[in-house]
């Protein structure tokens, strides 16, 4: 992914969560997550990795990669989260048209990428999957229902992430 992509969405990121983010380069010990009889990276076994990097306390993070992800019992996975924990994990494997056969499209990629990673941050921080039509929340199973998100949540979304962001806040200061 171009780090522009990355720095972009860094701030898209910010704006949403009303949190400071950090860029960093790590490395996955990606042949421990793969599964040769799928050809793909178990998504929750790179996870696990990704919840073990050294990071500040508390820190939530999101690893992005460019393999394609399955969970046991799904084809395939455009990423995961830790429900209402510390770690996501989300790939552009299936988020550029060219996967589909068609030339590749990085405003699309960088959109549908933007909205993938506030998903599933959106996750840790306790959303559940949302049923608004636009809502960044809402569940997509094919790329074309991440086009038709929009990159925000909807404002019940966004009032649950305003009491979560509170809360941290608060977690903060008494552990301080
Ligand atoms: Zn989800
Ligand atoms: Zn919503």
């Amino acid at each position: 992914v171009p780090l522009q992509f990355l720095d972009d969405i860094a701030k898209t990121v910010h704006s949403i969560f009303g949190i400071p983010v950090v860029l960093h380069t790590r490395v996955l010990d990606m042949p421990k997550a793969f599964d040769v009889s799928r050809d793909q990276y178990n998504s929750s076994a790179l996870l696990s990795q990704v919840v073990a990097q050294d990071l500040p306390e508390g820190a939530k993070r999101i690893a992005v990669v460019d393999v394609d992800l399955f969970v046991p019992v799904l084809t395939f996975v455009f990423g995961e989260a830790q429900f209402d924990g510390l770690a996501a994990i989300v790939s552009t494997h299936r988020l550029d048209n060219e996967f589909y056969g068609m030339s590749p499209n990085p405003e699309m990629l960088y959109r549908r990428l933007e909205k993938e990673i506030v998903h599933e941050l959106g996750h840790t921080f306790g959303l559940y999957h949302c049923r608004q039509f636009e809502c960044v929340m809402r569940s997509s199973t094919y790329v074309e229902e991440i086009d038709l998100k929009r990159t925000s949540p909807c404002p019940t979304c966004g009032s649950f992430l305003s009491q979560a962001r509170v809360h941290i806040t608060q977690t903060d200061r008494s552990s301080s």
